[in-house]
């Protein structure tokens, strides 16, 4: 299904004339750049920062297009997938008006960002497996729901949602669906990039802070049809991701055959963990993840979580999430990591 974006862009924002900075009114090549009020010299530093960087990530899109077989017009680029969730908030969502769907429970900063620009959130709640069902979904729907907030595989639950509900989803809801892949390298999930031309309210979230291992360096991908990417891109600071940053990302993208090797591994691990952990008498459950961790019930969450803080290892508790009592988020370490963790555990 293809709806109208335009119309669902806040008025605001489709008037909104950006901010032109030096570096957008000139790109070309120059002997001498007085147009950015830089510093002429250089950096304290050996590498030289000086300059503003590419306000259009042009390198970095180029190499995104490039593993996705996508046109860089439909990729924006945010210092994390946080600030990229704000932004479509922003862009969609009037304030005081409009909500937006999540289902819970998932990852919080859906529900923060709409808070922060004082939109209402509505909450579906995962089913029996943590399923979604898209028309329990639709039904939380009105005139002012304007973006629906899908997590696969879902944060802290670690699963996959059922790719025929998004897609009933996608071809049935009159707004944006925003599919967060934060965990898709850990899954065995197709990601919905590869469904771009068959839907524009469709924007697929990526990021290099879990499997790529980059989350010092803030780079969050948003892939969509163009008209919405060129909406991101258009309320975005102009200078938004530093030269170090970019650069960084670039070189990093390059060593995929290391960044494979270590998923293999995690994947590995979670299922050696998973057994491990199911054989402790206080383990309740372990759910089946396609993240890089795993959810646990135990029988007492605080009082495990603070036995393990006690050994320096440090879990996290999601018992105050709607039909997460008493359960434990733990990332999968490194192997010696995991060992010190069950041996821990075994003196609970
Ligand atoms: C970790 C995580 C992110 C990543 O956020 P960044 O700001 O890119 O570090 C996004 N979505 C989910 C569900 C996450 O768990």
């Amino acid at each position: 299904m293809k709806i109208n974006i335009e119309e669902l862009v806040r008025e605001n924002i489709r008037n909104l004339k950006p901010y032109s900075s030096a570096r957008k009114e000139f790109s070309g090549k120059a002997d001498v750049l007085l147009d950015a009020n830089e510093n002429p010299y250089g950096s304290p530093l050996k590498k030289k920062y000086n300059r503003y960087p590419d306000p259009d990530q042009t390198r970095l899109k180029q190499v995104f297009a490039e593993v996705n077989n996508l046109s860089t017009d439909h990729i924006a680029i945010e210092n994390g997938s946080d600030m990229m969730i704000d932004h479509i908030c922003r862009v969609f969502c009037q304030p005081g008006k409009d909500n937006i769907i999540v289902l819970p429970p998932t990852f919080a900063m859906y529900e923060v960002a709409a808070h922060t620009n004082g939109n209402e959130v509505r909450e579906v709640l995962l089913g029996n497996d943590f399923r979604m069902d898209a028309k329990e979904i639709l039904k939380a729907v009105d005139g002012n729901t304007k973006v629906i907030f899908l997590c696969s595989p879902n944060n802290p639950t670690g699963n996959v949602m059922d790719r025929n509900e998004i897609k009933y989803l996608l071809d049935h809801f009159k707004g944006i669906i925003v599919l967060d892949e934060a965990y898709n390298n850990f899954s065995n999930q197709r990601s919905f990039v590869h469904e771009l031309q068959d839907y524009n309210n469709l924007i697929v979230l990526q990021t290099l802070s879990k499997a790529w291992g980059l989350a010092g360096l803030r780079i969050g991908i948003a892939y969509s049809d163009p008209v919405i990417a060129g909406y991101l891109n258009k309320i975005k600071t102009p200078y938004n991701l530093s030269i170090a940053s970019e650069e960084m990302a670039v070189k990093a993208l390059g060593q995929s055959a290391m960044v494979n090797e270590w998923i293999k591994e995690i994947i590995a691990q979670r299922s050696l963990l998973a057994d491990s952990l199911l054989a402790f008498d206080f383990v309740e459950k372990v759910y089946p993840s396609e993240a890089n961790f795993l959810l646990i019930k135990v029988k007492d969450a605080q009082a495990l979580y603070d036995y393990l803080l006690s050994q320096k290892i440090i879990v996290r508790n999601q018992s105050n999430k709607p039909l997460l009592t008493n359960c434990l988020r733990i990332s999968i370490g490194t192997p010696e990591e995991n060992k010190l963790l069950i041996s821990a555990l075994k003196k609970f």
